[in-house]
């Protein structure tokens, strides 16, 4: 199948953009058929909301290393990184509920 550079107007902000032959050939792999409505600056934006990915600066008090977190710490002294999270959840308890915990403490918050 061949593909060609195709423009199209961001239906948020009304820029044309580029949708390229590769982009079109790997949404095709990927088994999408529907034609991106938004420029990719627009696109970010929107994925961005959607992971609701409002991180917080936090240096961990296991390694001190400096990182970001979804979860704002209540105290920073309290903050850890999200490896050291895992690995005191894996510590913890050897069978982890941890995808389930984690969705349910994300829905609370937002
Ligand atoms: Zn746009
Ligand atoms: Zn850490």
């Amino acid at each position: 199948m061949d593909f060609t550079d195709k423009e199209i107007v961001c239906r948020d902000c009304g820029t044309s953009f580029m949708w390229s032959a590769g982009e079109q050939e790997f949404f095709t792999q990927k088994g999408l058929v529907n034609t991106p409505s938004r420029c990719p600056i627009c696109r970010k934006k929107k994925d961005v909301k959607h992971d609701f990915q409002h991180l917080f600066d936090i240096e961990c008090r296991l390694c001190h290393k400096k990182s970001r977190s979804p979860f704002q710490p209540n105290d920073a002294a309290q903050a850890i990184c999200e490896a050291c999270f895992k690995q005191q959840q894996a510590d913890l308890k050897p069978v982890s509920s941890e995808q389930v915990d984690h969705a349910s403490v994300m829905e609370s918050q937002y």
